[in-house]
């Protein structure tokens, strides 16, 4: 049975948009009781300190509208965080603002710097939000595909996709692959968007999240790169604080300043209780991303082992916090039925990489797996696929 269609709530029925893949997924699993490990969200708040220091901004009545752009404190402990760990150096006044999450800098970014007929190149599986505010903006997306099972950058593809192109859209460490952009590639993309005049939007949400020998580096450090790149991330998973939203953009100011004039018709302005919170997560909490990532280095080979041991084969991410197989030899049409299939064969929840690509026949066979839950969850999960029978 297809229940999937069942899930969509009312309202979105009635709009003819269905909800995002993720909305989707967790609804199936709460619906069905399933171990989630679709959507990326970690079972476990980031540091207390943080959450403190909400509860007496709250209690201080910082409830009322911050300035659209973010509070100072917040924007100059950006400021300083980009500096601490990339050394570069911003203005917290013309070169950073505060956003409703990172999905806010990218919406902003995308209806900021694209117009109607823009080309925007784009790397796949791309994060869903892209493609939606691609088309909001009335653009037109170019894919270049990370091809399995490496999922490396294809440079050649890459420059083909420029020509002509206004925007690239990158995401490293990048979502739902795992693969961090090395210097190499970092080195070719860089050369890429300033012999085709590109301006770049840079989702690094997971930054901080890299394991074994990888290192993130942000495009805007390259030579050439700051002036021509906008930079995003936010604090939901350097800090397990997702439900907060608070996400921000950096680099020019005249492409922070476009992000802005969006935003300012979005949500207007950010949730005000968090922004001094925030600021002391990344001035006073500053090692908790690095303890993080060693943390979750170990449930990122928990999982992987037991999705080996559950008969599937799996592609170990350099960063982020997701896992992604190759179901192919299970015998389903598509990552997508094995997906609907899963909670009643096994219990999991687990995202169709598919609904990330244009080219239907590169993600068909991958599915995701979420390794930011308690490693009990994880092993609850495991014990769950490995005691199923997982083929069509
Ligand atoms: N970034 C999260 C993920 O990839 C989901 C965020 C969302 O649900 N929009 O799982």
């Amino acid at each position: 049975m297809d229940i999937l269609p069942l899930m969509r709530s009312h309202a979105a029925r009635l709009q003819g948009i269905p909800p995002t893949i993720f909305s989707e997924m967790s609804a199936l699993a709460l619906r069905t009781g399933a171990v989630n490990l679709g959507q990326g969200f970690p079972d476990r708040s980031g540091p207390s300190s943080v959450v403190r220091r909400a509860i007496r901004a709250l209690e201080d009545g910082q409830n009322q509208y911050p300035p659209g752009i973010g509070k100072p404190e917040l924007r100059q402990a950006i400021a300083r965080h980009q500096q601490r760990h990339y050394g570069l150096e911003l203005d917290p006044d013309a070169q950073v603002i505060v956003t409703t999450g990172c999905t806010e800098a990218i919406a902003g970014a995308i209806l900021g710097l694209v117009d109607p007929g823009d080309a925007v190149v784009v790397l796949e599986p791309y994060y869903d939000s892209y493609l939606a505010m691609i088309q909001f903006a009335g653009g037109t997306r170019r894919p270049v595909t990370l091809t399995a099972p490496d999922f490396r950058l294809d440079v050649a593809a890459l420059e083909a996709a420029a020509v002509g192109a206004k925007v690239m859209l990158l995401n490293t460490p990048h979502n739902p692959t795992g693969t961090v952009l090395s210097a190499t590639e970092l080195a070719a993309v860089a050369e890429v968007a300033i012999r085709h005049d590109l301006t770049v939007i840079t989702d690094e949400v997971y930054e901080h999240l890299v394991y074994d020998h990888h290192e993130h580096v942000p495009l805007a450090t390259l030579p050439g790169m700051f002036e021509r790149t906008v930079t995003l991330s936010s604090v939901g998973k350097s800090y397990s604080l997702t439900g907060w939203k608070v996400g921000w953009a950096t680099g020019p100011s005249d492409l922070v300043g476009a992000v802005l004039g969006a935003k300012q018709w979005l949500s207007f302005t950010s949730g005000a209780p968090f922004q001094p919170a925030v600021a002391l997560a990344l001035d006073e909490e500053a090692d908790y991303p690095r303890e993080l990532a060693a943390d979750l280095g170990v449930r990122r080979d928990l999982l992987c082992a037991g999705l080996r041991e559950a008969g599937l084969k799996v592609r170990v991410p350099e960063g982020t916090y997701f896992a992604t197989t190759d179901i192919t030899e299970l015998g389903w049409p598509d990552g997508r039925s094995f997906c609907v299939a899963l909670p009643e064969r096994a219990g999991v929840v687990a995202i169709p990489s598919q609904v990330f690509y244009d080219d239907v026949d590169e993600g068909r066979q991958l599915v995701r797996w979420a390794f930011c839950k308690d490693e009990p969850v994880i092993a609850e999960g495991i014990r769950r696929l490995v005691a199923a029978d997982l083929t069509a």
